[in-house]
């Protein structure tokens, strides 16, 4: 049976129990023990810090995991990174006071850095040949300079608030990361075929988000405008109606273009557009 670890609580938590709730995979009690054996699927749910996940995923103590892919590259541990999740976007940056003059990396020379990322922040400065002061501090990094701790951060960011309330500056993009699939990478034959099973239903979750699916009337002189609009996922469908000169049209669309997409199906003389939420597309 599969030991997933994911975060017990925290920013990764709600998304990554909603991802495994969409693949029919609930934890048996409701109670947040350590572990709980999962509803839907053979497999147990191992409640952890987000920091202690690679590490359990790289010595066997879970066989695969959610985390982020900073924390995956952060403790340096050996595990397949397996897929990409869609969520807990973010990238790490250094940030430096507003009032600064800051140019480009090399002012970042023989400062002091403070950051809960030595080891990414570390291989950045090595890559650009620069030297500096890493202070690793476990929290508030952003409040370091103000402080007196550090000349710069090197800091999560996801939309930039903290960093200007702080009144920071976002100077280097450096890495950039959301949550992800890994796995132990000894995994026996039984435990990958029951991986597989599960990046299965993943896809099919993470293929049909963001997607509608529209469903139309259309009168014959306005079949081939809409099928121009609607590629769909290969063609779209056209079924005729009862009704001799009209036909009904079936097709998937991303989210983003719903709108646009049924402003430019009215102006065709497209009518009756129903829109339904996807929940799987299987391939
Ligand atoms: P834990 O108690 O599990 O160690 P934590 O406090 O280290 O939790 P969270 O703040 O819950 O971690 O963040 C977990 C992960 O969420 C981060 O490592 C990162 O991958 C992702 N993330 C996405 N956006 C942000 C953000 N704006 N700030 C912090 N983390 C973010
Ligand atoms: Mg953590």
């Amino acid at each position: 049976m599969l030991k997933i670890a994911i975060q017990s609580k925290g920013r990764l938590n709600d998304e990554s129990m909603g991802l495994l709730a969409d693949a029919g995979i609930s934890a048996a009690s409701g109670s947040r023990s350590l572990v709980s054996r999962a509803k839907g699927f053979p497999m147990e749910i191992l409640y952890l810090r987000d920091d202690d996940i690679p590490a359990a995923v790289a010595m066997g103590v879970a066989d695969i995991g959610i985390v982020g892919l900073n924390e995956v590259a952060e403790k340096g541990m050996d595990v397949a990174e397996v897929m990409r999740l869609g969520f807990g976007a973010c990238r790490l940056s250094i940030a430096v006071p507003k009032s600064v003059g800051y140019d480009d990396a090399s002012w970042l020379r023989g400062k002091r850095i403070a950051t809960s990322y030595p080891v990414i922040l570390g291989k950045y400065l090595a890559e650009q040949g620069l030297e500096a002061e890493i202070h690793e501090i476990a929290g508030s990094v952003e409040i370091a300079p103000a402080v007196g701790m550090a000349d710069a951060i090197f800091d999560i960011v996801s939309s930039g608030g903290t960093l200007i309330q702080n009144g920071l500056r976002e100077v280097e993009q450096v890495f950039f990361s959301e949550a992800a699939l890994i796995a132990n990478k000894e995994l026996g034959e039984e435990k990958l075929a029951e991986l597989d099973k599960l990046i299965f239903r993943l896809r099919s979750i993470l293929a049909s988000r963001g997607m509608k699916y529209l469903l139309m009337n259309v009168p014959e002189h306005s079949v081939e405008a809409a099928v121009e609009l609607l590629p769909g996922m290969k063609s779209p469908t056209v079924l005729p109606l009862a009704e001799s000169g009209w036909y009904s049209l079936h097709a998937v669309v991303p989210e983003s273009e719903l709108w646009d997409k049924i402003e430019c199906l009215k102006a065709a003389g497209v009518e009756d557009i129903l829109v339904l939420n996807l929940e799987n597309i299987i391939k």
